[in-house]
Protein backbone atom coordinates (compact mmCIF):
# COMPACT_ATOMS: atom_id res chain seq x y z
CA UNK A 1 0.00 0.00 0.00
CA UNK A 2 1.55 3.28 -0.62
CA UNK A 3 1.61 6.50 1.27
CA UNK A 4 0.20 8.82 -1.41
CA UNK A 5 -2.85 7.49 -2.77
CA UNK A 6 -3.71 9.04 -6.44
CA UNK A 7 -6.38 8.86 -9.22
CA UNK A 8 -4.76 7.18 -12.56
CA UNK A 9 -6.32 7.60 -16.10
CA UNK A 10 -5.46 4.19 -17.78
CA UNK A 11 -5.89 3.83 -21.61
CA UNK A 12 -6.44 0.55 -23.35
CA UNK A 13 -6.64 -1.45 -19.88
CA UNK A 14 -8.91 -4.11 -21.58
CA UNK A 15 -5.84 -6.35 -21.85
CA UNK A 16 -2.13 -6.95 -21.80
CA UNK A 17 -0.58 -3.70 -20.63
CA UNK A 18 -3.06 -1.90 -19.74
CA UNK A 19 -5.00 -4.30 -17.90
CA UNK A 20 -1.44 -5.29 -15.86
CA UNK A 21 -1.01 -1.85 -14.72
CA UNK A 22 -4.33 -1.33 -13.62
CA UNK A 23 -4.19 -4.74 -11.72
CA UNK A 24 -0.54 -3.63 -9.85
CA UNK A 25 -1.55 0.17 -9.47
CA UNK A 26 -4.57 -0.63 -7.98
CA UNK A 27 -2.86 -3.18 -5.65
CA UNK A 28 -0.49 0.02 -4.42
CA UNK A 29 -3.56 1.42 -3.14
CA UNK A 30 -4.48 4.02 -6.10
CA UNK A 31 -8.00 5.16 -7.63
CA UNK A 32 -7.90 3.49 -11.04
CA UNK A 33 -10.04 5.13 -14.08
CA UNK A 34 -10.07 2.27 -16.70
CA UNK A 35 -10.96 3.36 -20.58
CA UNK A 36 -10.98 0.98 -23.86
CA UNK A 37 -13.53 0.39 -26.17
CA UNK A 38 -14.35 -3.37 -25.04
CA UNK A 39 -16.23 -2.49 -21.84
CA UNK A 40 -17.37 -5.95 -21.37
CA UNK A 41 -13.66 -6.45 -20.21
CA UNK A 42 -13.58 -3.09 -18.42
CA UNK A 43 -16.20 -4.57 -16.30
CA UNK A 44 -15.08 -7.97 -15.50
CA UNK A 45 -11.82 -6.05 -14.45
CA UNK A 46 -13.02 -3.66 -12.55
CA UNK A 47 -15.03 -6.11 -10.35
CA UNK A 48 -12.18 -8.18 -10.03
CA UNK A 49 -10.05 -5.11 -8.62
CA UNK A 50 -13.12 -4.30 -6.80
CA UNK A 51 -13.14 -7.38 -4.76
CA UNK A 52 -9.51 -7.35 -4.41
CA UNK A 53 -10.90 -4.15 -2.24
CA UNK A 54 -9.17 -1.90 -4.93
CA UNK A 55 -10.97 0.84 -6.34
CA UNK A 56 -11.77 1.20 -9.64
CA UNK A 57 -14.54 2.78 -12.16
CA UNK A 58 -14.31 2.43 -16.11
CA UNK A 59 -15.77 4.25 -19.18
CA UNK A 60 -15.84 3.63 -22.69
CA UNK A 61 -13.52 5.53 -24.41
CA UNK A 62 -11.64 5.86 -28.18
CA UNK A 63 -8.98 7.60 -27.56
CA UNK A 64 -9.21 8.71 -31.66
CA UNK A 65 -11.63 11.02 -30.93
CA UNK A 66 -10.77 13.98 -29.13
CA UNK A 67 -14.02 14.87 -27.43
CA UNK A 68 -14.66 11.46 -26.09
CA UNK A 69 -11.21 11.96 -24.37
CA UNK A 70 -12.24 15.00 -22.64
CA UNK A 71 -15.65 13.60 -21.26
CA UNK A 72 -13.84 10.85 -19.94
CA UNK A 73 -10.79 12.66 -18.08
CA UNK A 74 -14.13 14.31 -16.89
CA UNK A 75 -15.68 11.54 -15.57
CA UNK A 76 -13.01 10.46 -13.82
CA UNK A 77 -12.19 14.31 -12.52
CA UNK A 78 -16.00 14.53 -11.12
CA UNK A 79 -15.77 11.07 -9.74
CA UNK A 80 -12.76 10.99 -7.68
CA UNK A 81 -12.16 14.93 -7.58
CA UNK A 82 -9.18 15.15 -9.26
CA UNK A 83 -6.45 13.17 -11.80
CA UNK A 84 -2.69 12.68 -10.86
CA UNK A 85 -1.51 10.31 -13.43
CA UNK A 86 -2.62 9.57 -17.04
CA UNK A 87 -1.10 6.49 -18.53
CA UNK A 88 -1.55 6.65 -22.25
CA UNK A 89 -1.04 3.24 -23.15
CA UNK A 90 -3.55 2.19 -25.83
CA UNK A 91 -2.05 1.24 -29.11
CA UNK A 92 -1.93 -0.70 -32.09
CA UNK A 93 0.39 -2.31 -34.48
CA UNK A 94 -0.55 -3.96 -37.61
CA UNK A 95 2.95 -4.37 -39.21
CA UNK A 96 3.14 -4.58 -42.68
CA UNK A 97 6.50 -3.60 -45.23
CA UNK A 98 5.57 -0.30 -46.91
CA UNK A 99 5.22 -1.62 -50.12
CA UNK A 100 2.02 -3.33 -49.39
CA UNK A 101 0.16 0.10 -49.13
CA UNK A 102 -2.25 -0.67 -46.44
CA UNK A 103 -2.71 3.14 -45.82
CA UNK A 104 -5.49 2.30 -43.45
CA UNK A 105 -3.48 0.54 -41.46
CA UNK A 106 -1.20 3.24 -41.31
CA UNK A 107 -3.68 6.02 -40.44
CA UNK A 108 -4.88 3.96 -37.64
CA UNK A 109 -1.52 3.81 -36.18
CA UNK A 110 -1.26 7.34 -36.22
CA UNK A 111 -4.39 8.06 -34.85
CA UNK A 112 -4.47 5.78 -31.77
CA UNK A 113 -0.66 5.55 -30.85
CA UNK A 114 0.39 9.20 -31.89
CA UNK A 115 -3.13 11.00 -31.76
CA UNK A 116 -4.61 8.99 -28.97
CA UNK A 117 -1.60 10.34 -26.71
CA UNK A 118 -1.89 13.89 -27.93
CA UNK A 119 -5.36 13.72 -27.36
CA UNK A 120 -5.05 12.29 -23.90
CA UNK A 121 -2.97 15.45 -23.30
CA UNK A 122 -4.67 17.59 -24.68
CA UNK A 123 -7.50 16.18 -22.27
CA UNK A 124 -5.34 16.05 -18.97
CA UNK A 125 -2.88 18.52 -19.32
CA UNK A 126 -5.05 21.77 -18.20
CA UNK A 127 -6.40 20.26 -14.78
CA UNK A 128 -3.21 19.18 -13.89
CA UNK A 129 -1.48 23.04 -14.56
CA UNK A 130 -4.53 24.02 -12.36
CA UNK A 131 -4.07 21.76 -9.15
CA UNK A 132 -0.55 22.14 -9.07
CA UNK A 133 0.42 18.91 -10.33
CA UNK A 134 0.36 15.77 -12.56
CA UNK A 135 2.27 12.63 -14.72
CA UNK A 136 1.85 11.42 -17.80
CA UNK A 137 3.05 8.21 -18.46
CA UNK A 138 3.45 7.44 -22.27
CA UNK A 139 3.68 3.53 -23.73
CA UNK A 140 5.95 3.94 -26.08
CA UNK A 141 8.34 0.62 -27.62
CA UNK A 142 11.56 -0.04 -28.10
CA UNK A 143 10.56 0.85 -31.62
CA UNK A 144 11.16 4.17 -30.35
CA UNK A 145 14.69 3.56 -30.61
CA UNK A 146 15.01 0.93 -33.25
CA UNK A 147 13.81 0.29 -37.05
CA UNK A 148 13.09 -3.21 -38.69
CA UNK A 149 11.51 -4.25 -41.44
CA UNK A 150 7.75 -3.90 -41.58
CA UNK A 151 7.55 -1.65 -38.19
CA UNK A 152 8.84 1.43 -40.32
CA UNK A 153 5.13 3.11 -39.57
CA UNK A 154 4.31 1.52 -36.03
CA UNK A 155 8.29 2.93 -35.20
CA UNK A 156 7.50 6.02 -36.59
CA UNK A 157 4.22 6.27 -34.00
CA UNK A 158 6.77 5.40 -31.19
CA UNK A 159 9.48 7.86 -31.79
CA UNK A 160 6.37 10.65 -31.98
CA UNK A 161 4.99 8.93 -29.02
CA UNK A 162 9.38 9.85 -27.50
CA UNK A 163 9.24 12.97 -29.02
CA UNK A 164 5.62 13.92 -27.61
CA UNK A 165 7.08 13.21 -23.76
CA UNK A 166 10.27 14.69 -24.29
CA UNK A 167 8.77 17.63 -25.60
CA UNK A 168 6.45 17.81 -22.49
CA UNK A 169 9.06 17.30 -19.80
CA UNK A 170 10.82 20.27 -20.81
CA UNK A 171 8.10 22.25 -21.44
CA UNK A 172 6.95 21.51 -17.68
CA UNK A 173 8.01 24.17 -14.93
CA UNK A 174 8.53 21.22 -12.59
CA UNK A 175 4.89 20.78 -11.80
CA UNK A 176 4.36 18.06 -14.69
CA UNK A 177 5.82 14.96 -14.75
CA UNK A 178 6.49 12.56 -17.76
CA UNK A 179 7.87 9.06 -18.18
CA UNK A 180 8.40 7.55 -21.36
CA UNK A 181 8.21 3.62 -20.96
CA UNK A 182 9.22 1.47 -23.26
CA UNK A 183 8.60 -2.21 -23.32
CA UNK A 184 10.46 -4.94 -25.34
CA UNK A 185 8.23 -8.19 -26.80
CA UNK A 186 5.34 -8.50 -23.76
CA UNK A 187 2.60 -10.79 -23.75
CA UNK A 188 -0.66 -9.15 -25.01
CA UNK A 189 -2.89 -9.20 -27.70
CA UNK A 190 -0.61 -6.82 -29.50
CA UNK A 191 0.37 -8.74 -32.56
CA UNK A 192 -3.19 -10.03 -33.12
CA UNK A 193 -3.74 -7.17 -35.65
CA UNK A 194 -1.39 -7.60 -38.14
CA UNK A 195 -3.01 -8.77 -41.40
CA UNK A 196 -0.11 -8.63 -43.63
CA UNK A 197 1.26 -13.05 -43.47
CA UNK A 198 4.99 -11.31 -43.96
CA UNK A 199 5.19 -9.53 -40.89
CA UNK A 200 3.32 -12.41 -39.18
CA UNK A 201 5.55 -14.87 -39.68
CA UNK A 202 8.50 -12.20 -39.12
CA UNK A 203 6.56 -11.88 -35.49
CA UNK A 204 6.45 -15.53 -34.60
CA UNK A 205 9.92 -15.52 -34.43
CA UNK A 206 10.57 -12.05 -32.80
CA UNK A 207 7.70 -12.80 -30.45
CA UNK A 208 8.91 -15.82 -29.45
CA UNK A 209 10.85 -14.55 -26.28
CA UNK A 210 8.36 -12.52 -24.04
CA UNK A 211 7.92 -10.99 -20.70
CA UNK A 212 5.08 -11.01 -18.70
CA UNK A 213 2.74 -7.74 -18.99
CA UNK A 214 2.84 -7.37 -15.35
CA UNK A 215 7.24 -6.66 -15.89
CA UNK A 216 6.04 -3.93 -17.50
CA UNK A 217 3.44 -2.89 -15.13
CA UNK A 218 6.10 -2.72 -12.20
CA UNK A 219 8.24 -0.27 -14.23
CA UNK A 220 5.19 1.91 -14.17
CA UNK A 221 4.59 1.40 -10.86
CA UNK A 222 8.18 2.50 -9.80
CA UNK A 223 7.63 5.52 -12.18
CA UNK A 224 4.28 6.34 -10.44
CA UNK A 225 5.93 5.54 -6.48
CA UNK A 226 8.33 8.52 -6.78
CA UNK A 227 8.05 11.33 -4.36
CA UNK A 228 7.22 14.31 -6.82
CA UNK A 229 11.13 15.98 -6.99
CA UNK A 230 11.71 12.55 -8.45
CA UNK A 231 10.80 12.68 -12.65
CA UNK A 232 11.94 9.05 -13.89
CA UNK A 233 11.90 10.09 -17.23
CA UNK A 234 12.97 6.87 -19.84
CA UNK A 235 12.29 3.27 -19.19
CA UNK A 236 13.13 0.37 -21.38
CA UNK A 237 12.66 -2.73 -20.25
CA UNK A 238 13.05 -6.01 -22.87
CA UNK A 239 13.55 -9.59 -21.98
CA UNK A 240 16.90 -10.53 -20.55
CA UNK A 241 17.46 -13.18 -23.33
CA UNK A 242 16.44 -10.48 -26.34
CA UNK A 243 19.34 -10.06 -29.17
CA UNK A 244 17.44 -6.94 -30.76
P1 LIG B 1 -2.98 -5.18 -26.41
O1 LIG B 1 -3.41 -5.33 -27.82
O2 LIG B 1 -3.18 -6.31 -25.48
O3 LIG B 1 -3.64 -3.86 -25.78
C1 LIG B 1 -3.86 -2.71 -26.52
C2 LIG B 1 -4.95 -1.90 -25.83
O4 LIG B 1 -5.19 -0.71 -26.60
C3 LIG B 1 -6.26 -2.66 -25.73
O5 LIG B 1 -6.74 -2.53 -24.41
C4 LIG B 1 -7.18 -1.92 -26.69
O6 LIG B 1 -8.50 -1.89 -26.16
C5 LIG B 1 -6.58 -0.53 -26.67
N1 LIG B 1 -6.97 0.26 -27.84
C6 LIG B 1 -6.70 0.02 -29.13
N2 LIG B 1 -7.29 0.97 -29.91
C7 LIG B 1 -7.94 1.82 -29.06
C8 LIG B 1 -8.71 2.98 -29.22
N3 LIG B 1 -8.98 3.48 -30.44
N4 LIG B 1 -9.22 3.60 -28.13
C9 LIG B 1 -8.98 3.10 -26.90
N5 LIG B 1 -8.24 2.00 -26.67
C10 LIG B 1 -7.73 1.37 -27.74
O7 LIG B 1 -1.43 -4.79 -26.50
P2 LIG B 1 -0.36 -4.29 -25.41
O8 LIG B 1 -0.86 -4.42 -24.05
O9 LIG B 1 0.90 -4.93 -25.76
O10 LIG B 1 -0.24 -2.74 -25.83
C11 LIG B 1 -0.17 -1.69 -24.91
C12 LIG B 1 0.88 -0.69 -25.37
O11 LIG B 1 2.18 -1.27 -25.28
C13 LIG B 1 0.73 -0.25 -26.82
O12 LIG B 1 0.93 1.15 -26.91
C14 LIG B 1 1.85 -0.99 -27.53
O13 LIG B 1 2.27 -0.32 -28.69
C15 LIG B 1 2.90 -1.01 -26.45
N6 LIG B 1 3.94 -2.02 -26.63
C16 LIG B 1 3.65 -3.34 -26.51
C17 LIG B 1 4.66 -4.29 -26.72
C18 LIG B 1 4.38 -5.73 -26.68
O14 LIG B 1 5.25 -6.54 -27.07
N7 LIG B 1 3.24 -6.18 -26.20
C19 LIG B 1 6.04 -3.89 -27.00
C20 LIG B 1 6.22 -2.47 -27.09
C21 LIG B 1 5.20 -1.58 -26.90
P3 LIG B 1 -9.86 -1.98 -27.02
O15 LIG B 1 -9.56 -2.79 -28.24
O16 LIG B 1 -10.80 -2.63 -26.06
O17 LIG B 1 -10.22 -0.56 -27.31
Amino acid sequence: MTETVKTVVVTGASSGIGEATARRLAADGHRLFLGARRTDRLETLTKEITAEGGTAAFQRLDVTDAVDFQAFISTARDRYGRVDVVVNNAGVMPLSPLEALKTDEWDRMIDVNVRGVLHGIAAALPSMRAQGGGHFVNIASVGAYEISPTAAVYCATKFAVRAISEGLRQESDGDIRVTLVSPGVTESELADSITDATAREAMRTYRAVALPASDIAEAIAYAVSQPSRVDVNEIVVRPAASVQ
